[in-house]
C-alpha cells in the first residue's frame, strides 16, 4: 500500500490483500479467543491471543493508520474506551489536560467523572481562541485535547496553530477526528501527535457497530498505545473489527454525499423564519469558516440551528420529523435529530459545556436531499 495512492483505494485496499490461503477478496471473521502454537511459542502468524491480536483487528487496523496518514492504528470496543486508554498511557496523576469548553458531552464526562478521580487534572477553554488556550495551559500541562468541528456547536480549532502552542511547551495533541473523519481532515499532517476516532460514527457509518480507534505517527508513543491497549484490553472484537470495515470502504464516497446534502439544509435552515441561528462551518457567516476551509477538504454533514422559539419548540421539532430519526449519535447514512440539551449533552447541564436550550442538532444523512427538505419544512411549520 502506497503512501501516494488517493483516499477510497487505501480504504478498500489497505490491510486487506486477498486471502493467500482461500483468494477471499474481503479479510475474514476470525471469530478465535486463541491460536495453535507449533511447540512453545511457536506462532503461525503471529497471534496468541485475541486481545492481544486477532487478524480481522489488524485488517482495520492497517487501514485506519492509512486513511489517518499514521504508522500505527489501534482498534477499540468504543470511542471512549479510546480516549481513556489515550489518557492512562501518556498521563500520569497530577498532570493537566487543556480540553475543549465544548467537548462532546461523554469525552468531558470522562474528564470530569473519571479521569479527575484519578489525579487528573483539567481545564475546559474556548479552543477557538489561542490565547486562551495558552491561559489555561500551566507547569503540568502535558497534553491539549482538540475537537474539531466541535459537538455540538460545530465549532472550528485550528489545528496546526494549537499544535505548534502546545509543542512549544512540550505537551501532546490529541485530535478527537469523530466529526470530520479522516476524508475530511487529516489532523496528524497538520502536527496532531494522536488522532483518536468514535468509529461508531462516519468511519462505521451505517448506524450498526459502537467502536473506536487511535491513529499514531511516533512509535514511542505507539508503544505506549500498544502496551496499554492489550493491558487494559478494551479491543474492538473481531465483529465489530469486520463491519468497521466494510464501512470504511465507501467512507468517501458517503462523506461527499453527506456534505451535499448539508449544504443544502444548511442554506435552507439559514433562510427559514423559524430559524435563529444555524452553525455549520461551510456558512461564509460561521466564524470558523475560513479555518475549516483551510484545514478541511469541505465541512462535513452536521448541522445544529436555534429554533426561534425557544426550548419546547426545538424539543417539539424534534418529535415531528418523518425522515429524520429522533436519535443519538451521528455519522450513518440516515439522518438523525436530537435535542442535545436533553439527549446527547444532557450530562453538561451545570456545566461550563452546557449547551443552549433551543438547539436542535442534525445529523444529515445520504438519502434524497429533497426528501430532506421537505421533512424539515414540514416539521417547522
Ligand atoms: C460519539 C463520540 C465519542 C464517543 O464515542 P463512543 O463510540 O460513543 O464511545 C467521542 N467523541 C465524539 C466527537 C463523538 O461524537
Amino acid at each position: 500500500m502506497h503512501e501516494a495512492q488517493g483516499f477510497s483505494t487505501r480504504a478498500i485496499h489497505a490491510g486487506q490483500e486477498p486471502d493467500p490461503l482461500t483468494g477471499a477478496v474481503v479479510p475474514p471473521i476470525y471469530a478465535t479467543s486463541t491460536y495453535k502454537q507449533d511447540g512453545v511459542g511457536g506462532l503461525r502468524g503471529g497471534y496468541e491471543y485475541s486481545r492481544s491480536g486477532n487478524p480481522t483487528r489488524t485488517a482495520l487496523e492497517t487501514c485506519l493508520a492509512a486513511i489517518e496518514g499514521g504508522t500505527r492504528g489501534f482498534a477499540f470496543a468504543s470511542g471512549l474506551a479510546a480516549e481513556d486508554t489515550v489518557l492512562r498511557a501518556l498521563l500520569s496523576p497530577g498532570d493537566h489536560v487543556v480540553i475543549p469548553d465544548d467537548a462532546y458531552g461523554g469525552t468531558f464526562r470522562l474528564f470530569d467523572k473519571v479521569a479527575t478521580r484519578w489525579g487528573l487534572k483539567y481545564t475546559a477553554a474556548p479552543i477557538t481562541d489561542l490565547d486562551a488556550v495558552a491561559a489555561a495551559m500551566n507547569a503540568d500541562t502535558k497534553m491539549v485535547w482538540i475537537e474539531t468541528p466541535t459537538n455540538p456547536l460545530l465549532n472550528i480549532a485550528d489545528i496546526e496553530q494549537l499544535a505548534d502552542l502546545a509543542h512549544r511547551r512540550n505537551a501532546l495533541v490529541v485530535v478527537d477526528n469523530t466529526f470530520a473523519s479522516p476524508y475530511l481532515q487529516q489532523p496528524l499532517a497538520l502536527g496532531a501527535d494522536l488522532v483518536v476516532h468514535s468509529t461508531t460514527k462516519y468511519i462505521g457509518g451505517h448506524s450498526d457497530v459502537v467502536g473506536g480507534a487511535i491513529v499514531v505517527q511516533d512509535g514511542e508513543i505507539a508503544d505506549a498505545i500498544a502496551f496499554h491497549h492489550n493491558s487494559m484490553g478494551a479491543v474492538a472484537g473481531p465483529f465489530d473489527a469486520f463491519l468497521t470495515l466494510r464501512g470504511i470502504k465507501t467512507l468517501g464516497v458517503r462523506m461527499d454525499r453527506h456534505c451535499d446534502n448539508a449544504e443544502v439544509v444548511a442554506e435552507f435552515l439559514a433562510g427559514h423564519a423559524k430559524v435563529a441561528e444555524v452553525r455549520y462551518p461551510g456558512l461564509s457567516t460561521h466564524p470558523g469558516h475560513d479555518v475549516a476551509g483551510k484545514q478541511m477538504k469541505r465541512y462535513g454533514g452536521m448541522i445544529s440551528f436555534r429554533h426561534k422559539d425557544g426550548e419546547q419548540a426545538a424539543v417539539d421539532l424534534c418529535a415531528r420529523t418523518e425522515v429524520f430519526t429522533l436519535g443519538e449519535s451521528l455519522g450513518g447514512v440516515e439522518s438523525l435529530i436530537e435535542h442535545p440539551g436533553r439527549m446527547t449533552h444532557a450530562s453538561a447541564a451545570g456545566s461550563v459545556l452546557e449547551v443552549p436550550a433551543d438547539l436542535v442538532r442534525l445529523s444529515v444523512g445520504i438519502e434524497d436531499a429533497d426528501d430532506l427538505l421537505a421533512d424539515l419544512r414540514q416539521a417547522l411549520r
